[in-house]
């Protein structure tokens, strides 16, 4: 596929009031094609005024959204579904000239997307009340889920569509309206969804998009006309962002950064388990947050599995995601050099390379930002190659002489959010599922994402606040508890009487 060349001058605008915004902040920050290597195009940067534009309209646009009935909101996420299941080729296309991760890749984060959308389709179920009958004398009690108004959602670069749509779809359903401030590096898929809500009947207001950095964070935690905020992205923005949010009296919820182990037992299916490492450790190129990035290899597997994983790694082929390829580039020139950085570390601190994915031969442009699958083995658990998050394609073998070392390994990181057991032992993956201190766990399966039904959400410095994304967890962060106590009068009046209310 050829591309386009592109416009550096092209300003990615806001999405506000149903319209794109263009800035007049005056403030605006480039936007690359990770695999060209070039700028193709600027992104608006909001200011306060821009801002307060943004929450304004989606505040202007909530009392009548919330009195839409249910039947009729969720008319329009089928449409919102239909149409982007239709045309999710072309966001899958925006997402990789910006992202740079490989166009199936693309599609796999849109589908999981498109789960959640469902999953609001039918959020009438959900927001059904409780109603108990003659509590008291006449009395009768019920509760209802209503929402709870603006809501702030700040997202990662790594899935500029998906985890915006962990969040919005069931903000929306629930009569919420929502203002998505996406990762600057790739800001176009949150305004394409913005079109794609006004051709599916959407209201001005309800979906605002607000492109920006730093000042557009800090202005939604700030803004007294903002209920909530559901932020995904590293682990010290997500405390920052939780702690913000809770000093100015919002409901938070704040996905921070990971490191996840897989834990290789001897007697597990080392073909199965080579392919899901390969997959898990470079799909994406590691740039997910339920990456595999630690194999922890309980002996004597380690030197086989080793091996498999090497002969599946010398069949990829990295390069522009728009060319078949298995793997794409990095995100930034910057954050390449950091992640490389990595295996510089690494044999400083007297680890093996076992594959060094420096200076790999691509299918793209020279100029882009490559590094190639690098597999490092005997990585010392001191080392900060094992102890901070890469966020790249460098999986890390660390060897352990039995399950309970392995075990205790990985529940004494700092982070919680996904892990996988490989293993044909029964015994041993329930004994793992029970003791491990993580918050997504996977059985012979690498990467552990709940489908939508379920609620996605690490634990310790993956997650900051209680209530995860989507699934019933979805529903209770985007609606808040009424009870009501009801009588009708019967010919009989109780009187006066200045006690508490008892039974
Ligand atoms: P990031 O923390 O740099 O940015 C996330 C968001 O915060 C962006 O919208 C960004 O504009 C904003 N931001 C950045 N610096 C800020 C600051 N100083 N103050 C206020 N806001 C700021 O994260 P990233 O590099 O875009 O994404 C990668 C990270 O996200 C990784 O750590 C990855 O593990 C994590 N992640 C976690 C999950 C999860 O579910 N736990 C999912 C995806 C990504």
């Amino acid at each position: 596929m050829s591309v386009a060349s592109p416009n550096t001058a092209t300003v990615v605008p806001h999405w506000i009031d149903g319209a794109q915004s263009p800035s007049r902040s005056g403030r605006t920050a480039p936007v690359y094609d990770p695999a060209l290597g070039v700028v193709t195009k600027q992104v608006a940067m909001a200011d306060r005024a821009e801002i307060d534009a943004a929450v304004a309209s989606a505040r202007a646009a909530f009392p009548a959204w919330r009195d839409t009935s249910l039947a009729k909101r969720q008319t329009v996420l089928f449409k919102f579904r239909e149409l982007l299941d239709a045309r999710k080729g072309e966001l899958a296309e925006i997402i990789t000239s910006e992202h740079g991760k490989v166009l199936s890749d693309a599609m796999g984060e849109i589908t999981r997307g498109l789960e959640v959308v469902e999953f609001a389709t039918g959020l009438a179920h959900h927001l059904k009340g409780e109603y108990s009958e003659g509590v008291s004398t006449g009395i009768d009690v019920y509760s209802t889920r209503q929402p709870l108004g603006v809501v702030g959602i700040i997202s990662p670069f790594n899935f500029p569509a998906m985890v915006p749509m962990w969040f919005f779809p069931i903000a929306i359903a629930a009569g919420n309206t929502v203002v998505v401030k996406p990762s600057e590096k790739d800001p176009s898929a949150a305004i394409w969804m913005g079109q794609l809500w006004k051709e599916a009947g959407l209201p001005d207001g309800v979906f605002t998009v607000l492109n920006g950095d730093k000042e557009a964070v800090d202005g939604l935690l700030e803004h007294p006309d903002v209920q909530a905020i559901s932020f995904v992205g590293s682990t010290p923005i997500a405390q920052y962002v939780y702690e913000q949010g809770a000093k100015y009296g919002k409901r938070v919820q704040a996905l921070g950064g990971a490191k996840n182990h897989m834990l290789v037992l001897p007697d597990a299916d080392l073909d199965l388990t080579a392919d899901a490492a390969v997959n898990a450790g470079f799909g994406s190129a590691g740039e997910r947050c339920m990456a595999i990035s630690v194999v922890v290899a309980v002996e004597p597997v380690a030197d086989a599995l080793i091996e498999k994983i090497k002969e599946r790694v010398a069949t990829l082929r990295t390069g522009d995601g728009r060319r078949g390829c298995d793997m794409g580039p990095l995100v930034t020139e910057a954050h390449r050099d950091k992640v490389a950085s990595y295996i510089e570390v690494a044999e400083a601190d007297g680890a093996v390379i076992a594959i060094d994915g420096r200076g790999i031969e691509v299918d793209g442009e020279p100029e882009g930002f490559w590094l190639g699958p690098t597999l490092i083995d005997q990585v010392p658990v001191t080392s900060r190659v094992y102890t901070e998050e890469i966020f790249g394609p460098v999986l890390s073998v660390v060897r352990v002489g039995s399950y309970e070392e392995g075990v205790d390994l990985i529940n004494n990181g700092a982070f919680g959010n996904g892990t996988a057991i490989f293993t044909n032992d029964g015994g041993a993956a329930r004994r793992f599922q029970n003791e491990i201190q993580v918050g997504m766990v996977g059985i012979n399966v690498p990467i552990p994402v709940p489908v939508a039904t379920f609620s996605f959400g690490g634990w310790k410095a993956s997650m900051f606040g209680d209530t995860k994304a989507h699934g019933a967890e979805g529903v209770k962060f985007y609606t808040q508890l009424k009870a009501v106590t009801s009588r009708w009068l019967d010919p009989s009046h109780g009187g006066l009487n200045l006690g508490f209310p008892q039974n």
